[in-house]
């Protein structure tokens, strides 16, 4: 999968505007602020594809990325965001209900969450979207580099139970920053291309 050739498709705001064209779509979540745009870009080898630090409350859009002309990388709007208002977090509801109800085309989720945090409880409403989706997922710890030697094992953890990811529940551990589990993410979603 040559990642290199990456090119932004669209902004989808309803389900009229996502594309179903039978390629394969992996699917990325995460909270505002936890990394998601620099582990998208960490991983296509890019330094300002996604939008690092773009405003957050810009809840409302799924974009849609073409990798190597063989797969989406769909990025869903962060969640979370304080700021965001009532009338906001519905129209991010209905926008990411109409993305699940038609996961045929998904076939690999990747839940994105900070490693220093115990997930919170929109991090765990994400876990279940994905877990009734019936598709494979997989969590990426991200801010690794934030963590001490000593904290990483019991972070991963409770990060496992606090998803109820259960024993085969892929984690991995990932620092956008320093570019630690590109090569484990990049060899998943590669391996379900090919099945
Ligand atoms: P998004 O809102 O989820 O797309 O988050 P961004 O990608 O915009 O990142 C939010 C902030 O976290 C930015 O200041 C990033 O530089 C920082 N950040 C993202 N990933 C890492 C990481 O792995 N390590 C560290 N130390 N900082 C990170």
């Amino acid at each position: 999968l040559n990642v290199n050739n990456a090119e932004f498709i669209r902004s989808a705001a309803k389900a009229a505007d996502f594309p179903r064209d039978r390629l394969p779509q992996v699917v990325f979540a995460g909270r505002s602020n936890v990394g998601k745009s620099s582990v998208i870009n960490r991983l296509l080898n890019r330094k300002n594809f996604a939008r690092v630090g773009s405003a957050p409350g810009k809840t409302t859009h799924i974009n849609y990325f073409l990798i190597d002309k063989k797969l989406y990388l769909v990025d869903l709007p962060g969640y979370g965001y304080a700021k965001v208002s009532q009338a906001e977090k519905a129209r991010w509801g209905r926008l990411i209900e109409s993305w699940f109800a038609d996961t045929s085309l998904m076939t690999l989720g990747i839940l994105i969450v900070d490693s220093r945090h115990k997930p919170t409880a929109d991090d765990c409403t994400m876990a279940r979207w994905f877990q009734e989706s019936g598709r494979p997922y997989a969590v990426v710890a991200n801010k690794l580099d934030k963590l001490k030697k000593s904290e990483i094992e019991p972070n991963l953890q409770r990060i496992r139970e606090t998803l109820e990811m259960g024993e085969d529940g892929i984690v991995i551990p990932f620092s956008a920053e320093k570019g630690e589990g590109r090569g484990e993410l990049l060899a998943l979603i590669v391996a379900h291309l090919e099945e």
